[in-house]
């Protein structure tokens, strides 16, 4: 893969949590397929649940208001988003009303795994 290979923005890299994987340094350096292709995480209650419903990812859950979601908002996530100030609801909401080639874009552009706390886009 070249460079532009890998920045350019693709709605498959999205996490079923809405984090984006196209701009992870663990992506980008070869060592991590992203979410969608990464078997290997079958600890994650998120992804499993998105792939039991047949989901893209949490942005078309229809079954929980997302905020609600024990699974979406575990200690975790919650965890990770004080540390990076990530806010995964905030990058859901823009999927659902944006669309996911829209946010893939705006995370490249941004360079930023998931929409900042706070972050007015
Ligand atoms: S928390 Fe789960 S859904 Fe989110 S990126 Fe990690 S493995 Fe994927
Ligand atoms: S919001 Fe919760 S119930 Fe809905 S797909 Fe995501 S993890 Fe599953």
């Amino acid at each position: 893969m070249n460079k532009s290979t890998i920045t350019a923005p693709n709605p498959q890299l999205i996490a079923y949590c809405g984090l984006y994987c196209g701009t992870c340094a663990k992506y980008k350096k070869g060592k991590c397929p992203g979410c969608q292709k990464n078997d290997k995480a079958s600890w994650c209650k998120i992804r499993t649940c998105n792939i039991d419903h047949s989901f893209t990812n949490c942005a078309e859950c229809y079954d929980l208001p997302m905020a609600d979601c024990k699974k979406l908002n575990n200690t975790i996530g919650k965890l990770f988003g004080l540390i990076f100030k990530t806010d995964r609801l905030a990058s859901l909401r823009y999927i659902k009303d944006k669309g996911e080639q829209a946010y893939a874009t705006k995370m490249v552009d941004l360079d930023q795994m998931a929409i900042k706390k706070g972050q007015k886009i």
